[in-house]
């Protein structure tokens, strides 16, 4: 696979038969195998969890109050998507509901709530690490996982509005949350190893709106502070992001008051893995048939 580019039948095959296309771009069943290649990555990394690391489980809404505290409001508006619900009187909205107001579709109706869809897994953590007091220099670690949405503009296999997050959070003193970040990457590279597929680690920077965005993304280059794993799914040209390794410096520690037990402001970091991309580049690297996967790779994954 590393010389030569997937099969397009095995890029629609996966599209349209391991995943289960619906009405809704980027939004997918999953079927069997894609659910026992999923199970087999998730007790994988969870192999990998530090021993004392909390575990947290979240569903795929969050308050919408704590997502405009962190800022992702001024870097990715154009990704963000809010729950809204109908609100007014029993008559005014069965009226809407039932196509009898005057010039109205029953979406106008529709009001923000104080729930977003979460976009990163990660920014449940720091609220809730902080609310409980300084953390030790060496620093707390979080094993954190959610359903996200992004609302994506295209929908080429991989770029879902929908997929499933995994991250390790790290939240102590810079050098604790640095080193956690430089450990992560050589990690994967080794897991990405162990899962026979081809890989290439990069610095790399997040998609922020606007032309400001574009300098946020050089500058965040220019301090590699993110570099992504990428594995060819769709063309060698253009290889997927599977995993994300991230150090936000003081961003979360400044934004929710995080410190360290000698009073500075904590740092983070996460590595973040992108449970359904990965299963993706699984079958586009090893065929749609998960028994005939390469051994090392089944035994890998449990499968
Ligand atoms: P990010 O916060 O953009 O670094 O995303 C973390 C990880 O989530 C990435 O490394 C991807 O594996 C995964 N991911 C991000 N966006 C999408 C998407 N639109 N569809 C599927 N997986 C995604
Ligand atoms: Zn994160």
């Amino acid at each position: 696979m590393s010389t030569t580019q997937v099969s397009t039948e095995r890029l629609e095959a996966i599209t349209s038969s391991i995943l289960q296309p619906t009405a809704a771009n980027g939004v997918q069943g999953r079927t069997a195998p894609f659910e026992e290649v999923i199970g087999g990555l998730t007790a994988l990394i969870t192999s990998h969890r530090a021993p004392g690391t909390e575990v947290l489980r979240f569903p795929p809404v969050m308050s919408r109050a704590l997502l405009e505290k962190s800022g992702y409001l001024k870097s990715f508006p154009h990704l963000l998507g809010c729950v809204s619900s109908l609100t007014g009187t029993e008559a005014s909205i069965r009226a809407l509901v039932e196509g009898r107001a005057a010039g109205q579709d029953w979406v106008d109706g529709l009001a923000a709530t104080d729930l977003v869809l979460t976009p990163a897994a990660c920014y449940q953590v720091y609220p809730i690490i902080a609310a409980r007091g300084d953390v030790p220099r060496s620093g707390v670690l979080v094993d954190v996982e959610s359903y996200c949405f992004r609302r994506e503009a295209s929908s080429e296999l991989g770029r879902m509005q929908a997929f499933r997050m995994r991250e390790y959070v790290c939240i102590g003193a810079p050098d604790t949350a640095l080193a956690f970040r430089e450990n992560w990457k050589a990690r994967a590279e080794e897991l990405a190893t162990q899962l026979g597929v081809p890989f290439t680690l990069v610095p790399a920077s997040d998609p922020f709106f606007g032309r400001a965005g574009k300098l946020m993304a050089v500058n965040q280059v220019e301090q590699a502070l993110k570099f992504e794993l990428l594995i060819p799914v769709n063309s060698e040209e253009a290889p997927t992001a599977c995993m994300s390794f991230n150090y936000h410096q003081d961003h979360f520690g400044n934004t929710w008051g995080l410190r360290t037990d000698d009073g500075a402001v904590a740092h983070t970091a996460c590595a973040a893995f992108g449970l359904d991309r990965l299963t993706i580049a699984l079958f586009a690297t090893h065929g749609l048939d998960v028994d005939a996967w390469p051994p090392s790779v089944r035994e890998a994954l449990c499968i």
